[in-house]
């Protein structure tokens, strides 16, 4: 009899496989080399293979683990310093932004996977600068993660209200340089988890010549452009002065608005827009905690789905959402656009289930690997115990409630299990692969400088809620 590394049985799994959801009573999973040999009846799966390990999950559900698509991790030290202010990026976090160094953006990333995994995170589309240090702990951590390297021409400064931004093609260089270094080392490693994508930052912090060089070098290495894509009025106003048109027909003209894009955000995206970045075939991330609490817009994803467009999910960054936990995403992103359009049927449950699963996957191109269970798929998976209050009542005949219990009553806390390649990360509260007390104490420590480093800053601006800090009151 053939042996499986593992064996695990649940009597519910959605595989997200095939037309529906692909729900499946009863049934084993075996996995072998880091993927899904096969999946059928219990029965039937225990007879055919002899396990190195066997799980029984008597009272669980299985499903694809979640696929946040995009992320700043790096900005998790700073989560809860950014909030309820008009200009987040100056009155929000820019006061402690200037704080950070190389060694805090690695302990956020570290956070970050932290709370990720422990909320059914298998999959993290990190969007920063090339950090080797970053890339040897995803790769460590045994999480799937796709990179993308920031590439940046517009000089780091604080413009004033109109200035256009100064490019310097030297620091574009300087990044792109990194970015194909990145490209070079890190893509593939790690068995496939991790992949390097380029991330021109957005059409006004890069020039046109740039944005066609990084085109044209994606497409010679069959990998993705991930880039924020209308994320605001200032992006606007930017492309509106130095081209004459509003960044979408930018893109469009230059011939980026293709299938090997990923746009992030469209906060300030026109419902037409939208509906042409999907025509064009690229797919659109969605981070709806993140745009509601920096800019309290719903960005215009229902539109973008109704032109035929794929859209994942992404947690952005904790200082503007402030959580890297996908069901508080899913959650939010149905609540949200059923207010924006005074419709409770806009973006059911099961919709915004799938943006978290198989259409992440399909958005990253990652879909023939992982986002549904099915044999031949990389085992990156999740277990929820369904014997928690907030999943409780089960009912499975002939009505189920299973998914609108995960969208809407979980928080996170429900994952007993998380599996990336056969190699499980997480069980019953405890991470596999790294220390989180470590990691919870150095970022304690880090933290608290940062604070006192950025308070000066922060009160000279008169930050978010500077009012209620001064006095005490918060
Ligand atoms: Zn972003």
């Amino acid at each position: 009899m053939p042996s499986a590394d593992l064996i695990i049985t649940a009597p519910h799994m959605y595989t997200m496989a095939g037309k529906g959801l692909g729900y499946l009573a009863d049934q084993a999973m075996a996995v072998t080399d880091g993927k899904i040999r096969d999946l059928g009846p219990a029965g039937d799966i225990e007879n055919r293979f002899t396990p190195k390990r066997k799980i029984n999950a008597p009272h669980h559900l299985l499903l694809p683990g979640f696929i946040d698509a995009h992320m700043h991790m790096v900005d998790a030290l700073m989560r809860g310093l950014a909030q309820d202010t008009r200009n987040w990026m100056m009155h929000g976090i820019g006061p402690f932004q200037m704080g950070m160094d190389e060694t805090g953006d690695l302990l956020g990333v570290k956070l970050a996977v932290a709370e990720g995994i422990a909320a059914g995170t298998t999959c993290f589309g990190e969007f920063s600068d090339y950090n080797p240090e970053i890339m040897a702990f995803l790769d460590r951590s045994g999480v799937r993660s796709p990179v993308t390297i920031r590439i940046r021409e517009a000089e780091e400064k604080i413009y004033g209200p109109g200035e256009l931004y100064e490019f310097n093609p030297e620091k574009g260089s300087r990044s792109l340089s990194a970015c194909l270094d990145a490209f070079d080392r890190w893509h593939g490693r790690g068995d496939g988890r991790i992949s390097v994508f380029f991330g021109p930052q957005g059409p006004d912090f890069v020039s046109r010549d740039m944005l066609r060089k990084v085109q044209r070098l994606a497409k010679e290495r069959h990998t993705r452009i991930h880039m924020h894509v209308q994320q605001g009025d200032r992006e606007t106003e930017q492309t509106m002065k130095r081209y004459g048109k509003r960044p979408i027909a930018f893109l469009d003209e230059l011939g980026v608005l293709d299938k090997d894009l990923l746009a992030v955000h469209l906060t300030d995206a026109r419902e037409d827009e939208a509906a042409l970045v999907a025509a064009r075939g690229a797919s659109m991330i969605l981070c709806s905690g993140s745009i509601g609490i920096i800019d309290g817009i719903v960005p215009p994803a229902r539109a973008f789905l109704e032109a035929g467009g794929t859209v994942a999910l992404g947690s952005d960054q904790a200082p503007g959402n402030n959580s890297h936990n996908m069901f508080n995403e899913m959650k939010l992103t149905a609540l949200f656009n059923k207010i924006r359009y005074e419709d409770p049927e806009v973006m059911p449950a099961w919709q915004v289930l799938k943006m978290a699963t198989i259409d992440g996957a399909r958005a990253l191109g990652l879909d023939n690997r992982i986002g549904s269970l099915e044999p031949g798929k990389q085992a990156d998976f999740i277990v929820v115990d369904l014997t928690r209050p907030s999943m409780a009542p089960v009912i499975t005949a002939p009505m189920r409630n299973l998914v609108p219990n995960l969208v809407y009553s979980a928080r996170g806390h429900e994952v007993s299990l998380v599996c990336v390649n056969g190699n499980i990360l997480y069980e019953n509260g405890e991470y596999t692969t790294f220390d989180l007390p470590q990691i919870l104490g150095a970022s304690e420590r880090y933290a608290s400088d940062l604070g006192i480093r950025g308070a000066e800053r922060f009160r000279d601006i008169n930050g978010c809620n500077a009012d209620m800090m001064r006095k005490g009151l918060l």
